[in-house]
């Protein structure tokens, strides 16, 4: 595929996935239609980029469906100055859409090959608002919080207690809870009384893995 189709693949991604379905934001979508999302898989699945499912990106895990980006993106109401924090960094491509939406992005990704190659494909493609961790996301980012907004791209068993800590009054949440199978995505908003929490419909991450997400899986015997 040239150039030309990708951007023609992604016009048709945005106008079938999102606007079809219901997305408004139109910066969402503007920030959907630029960021070039078959850059942020391996080259043998960028002709599959913008399809309507996830994909592999190595170590078992994927880059999401462009919907559920979008659902999520558009569920912390980003304006454009705020502080935003990513756990489950994957590809990059959902911090990349952030990054175009926020003043600041901090993500955390505990797969150290993945936050590399995320890092590289940013740094590569321009991104300077972007802070990448390796390490545990579900005790947060103590030291740059608090945020605007936090988004939460694995399945998580419940609200690890860290994240509305570490958010503004005021500030969103989204977090996909339930099973290892099943979850559901909620936004969470931080009020002067406590937190909000509103569901936003179904969804299936792969897990969240740490000390307030799952345990790890043993291997071998
Ligand atoms: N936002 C990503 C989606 C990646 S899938 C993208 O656009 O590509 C979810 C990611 O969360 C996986 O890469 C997984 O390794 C990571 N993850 C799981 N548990 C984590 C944790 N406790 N801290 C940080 N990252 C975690």
């Amino acid at each position: 595929m040239t150039k030309i189709s990708y951007h023609v693949a992604r016009r048709k991604m945005v106008e079938e996935q999102l606007i079809a379905r219901g997305i408004r934001d139109s910066r969402v979508i503007e920030a959907m239609e630029i960021v070039p999302r078959h850059e942020f898989v391996q080259e043998a699945l960028a002709p599959q980029a913008h399809n309507d499912h996830p994909l592999n990106i190595g170590e078992h895990q994927t880059i999401s469906q462009p919907y559920i980006v979008a659902t999520m993106t558009e569920a912390l109401a980003l304006k454009g100055g705020e502080k935003v924090l990513e756990l489950g960094t994957g590809s990059g491509y959902q911090t990349a859409i952030l990054a175009m939406l926020a003043d600041k992005v901090f993500s955390i990704e505990r797969i150290t090959s993945l936050s590399n190659k995320a890092r590289q494909r940013l740094h590569r493609m321009g991104y300077q608002n972007v802070t990448l961790r390796t390490g545990d996301g579900s005790v947060g980012w103590p030291e740059e919080a608090p945020f605007d907004a936090i988004l939460v791209t694995a399945a998580s068993p419940g609200i690890p207690e860290a994240l509305p800590e570490q958010l503004k009054e005021g500030g969103r949440l989204v977090i996909p809870i339930g099973s290892e199978e099943q979850q559901e995505l909620f936004l969470v908003t931080k009020t002067a009384e406590g937190t909000q929490k509103k569901s936003l419909g179904g969804c299936r991450f792969v897990k969240l893995v740490g000390q307030y997400g799952f345990p790890e899986e043993k291997t071998g015997s």
